[in-house]
């Protein structure tokens, strides 16, 4: 009996415990995810302050231009005005300097002529309120800025520098990593003798958590030997807050990882109904979060999309777990087996309607990692479907959303 993936997705997220929660510099929240709500303590702009470079008038003093006006202040960015002003006069104000007394308008540079240390000649009339920002245009005392569970970006991160409120973010997950196989060599292995590959695995995993944040411990290759892995998960348990494998967690005689950790009674290993990524374990070793990923390239990454991913976001306190979807065309169909959910690996490709079409991206082998590389997206067939004819619909999981145009598409032949 295969295992529902929704099943196995709850099991794995009931599962994680939050991580702890730590101030950080502005700049070392980006990636991490908030675990307080934020509120603005004060109005932002804290002061009505100019938009424009020009003079801050009295707008009723404009009307039926050009006219010349007494220059009676010089207020600069940083700077506090000196004067109020009083009918017929103006000061001179540079962008983001407070808005002088009795001033209700600016007038830009481009609109005088003929300014003086003491005068200028507005040419057109201003209204009330013209360039000025007022006081908590940007974010105002006591509002909501933030909900806890936001993962911030460096937008987000300068919202908090502008507010000058360090964020309390919850600490990265440490994730220890290693592949198993007897197969396996090192990627800088130049030639390989017969029964090798290079190990990608690790490569691949690398780029996936540290995309998420989080701190690696890289722990290699571990040979097909239940005592040698089960020396490494020794350490490997000590300080980590997630533990994954690849590979040995199948039906073969030499699948270490299921043979070691089967009968611990603390990880359980399934067969899922989803390909790529039918075989997968997973529980805890010594109370740390185990994730036994099969040993297939491509269904290392979708078992680290479907399960690991979210999981280690849950970690984080993130409020979203879940990648986008996007309805799209499948131009060629496909045959899938309707008893999984199927991932298939697809390049994506938007047309003159604005509609999204998917073309699968090679081989939908397991194995095959180069189509993995050229996929942009995994189209999501679900279980009970099957098949999809040429031209029907899907849901698109993005797994990167790339820059896509060209200098020349976007500036031509300059
Ligand atoms: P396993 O589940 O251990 O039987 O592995 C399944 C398939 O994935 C085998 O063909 C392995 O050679 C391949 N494989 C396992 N680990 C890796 C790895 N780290 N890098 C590339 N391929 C791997
Ligand atoms: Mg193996």
């Amino acid at each position: 009996m295969m295992r529902p993936l929704t099943d196995m997705q709850t099991e794995v997220l009931d599962r994680m415990r939050l991580l702890d929660e730590i101030e950080v510099d502005f700049a070392d929240a980006i990636g991490a995810v908030l675990s307080r709500n934020v509120d603005a303590p004060d109005d932002l702009p804290g002061f009505e302050n100019a938009a424009m470079d020009g003079f801050a008038v009295i707008a009723a003093d404009t009307v039926n231009p050009p006219m010349d006006l007494t220059v009676v202040d010089d207020v600069a960015a940083g700077a506090v005005p000196s004067v109020a002003l009083t009918k017929g006069t103006v000061a001179r104000i540079m962008t983001g300097a407070p808005i002088p007394e009795g001033a209700d308008a600016i007038v830009p540079v481009e609109a005088t002529e003929s300014a003086h240390a003491n005068s200028v000649r507005i040419m057109e009339g201003a209204s009330v309120g013209d360039h000025i920002r007022p006081a908590g245009g940007n974010v105002r005392a006591g509002a909501r800025v933030f909900n806890a569970g936001l993962r911030m970006r460096s937008t987000h991160a300068s919202v908090m520098a502008s507010m000058g409120i360090r964020p309390l973010v919850r600490r990265r997950p440490v994730v220890a990593m290693m592949s198993t196989g007897d197969e396996l060599v090192a990627p800088s292995t130049p030639t390989l003798v017969r029964g090798a590959i290079r190990d990608s695995n690790r490569t691949l995993m690398r780029g996936l958590l540290t995309d998420l944040g989080a701190e690696v411990r890289d722990y290699g290759i571990i040979s097909d030997d239940e005592r040698a892995f089960e020396a490494v998960l020794e350490d490997a348990v000590n300080g980590a807050d997630a533990i994954v494998t690849s590979g040995g967690v199948s039906m073969g005689a030499y699948d270490i990882v299921k043979l070691a950790l089967r009968d611990s009674g603390s990880v359980g290993f399934w067969k899922i109904a989803m390909q790529p990524g039918k075989p997968f374990g997973f529980g805890t070793v010594g109370d740390v979060p185990f994730f036994g990923l099969p040993g297939n390239p491509v269904s290392v990454f979708v078992s680290f999309e479907q399960f690991m991913r979210p999981a280690l976001l849950a970690m984080m306190g993130a409020d979203l777990l879940f990648r986008d979807r996007v309805e799209a065309i499948l131009d060629d169909g496909a045959d899938t087996n309707p008893d999984k959910t199927v991932f298939l690996r697809v390049a994506t490709e938007r047309d003159g309607d604005g509609r999204w079409h998917a073309r699968e991206s090679g081989g939908q082998s397991s194995n095959v990692l180069s189509a993995l590389a050229f996929a942009d997206a995994l189209a999501v067939v679900p279980v009970g479907t099957g098949r999809v004819e040429p031209g029907g619909t899907v849901e698109l999981e993005m797994i990167h959303w790339p820059e896509a145009r060209s200098r020349r598409e976007v500036l031509g032949d300059r």
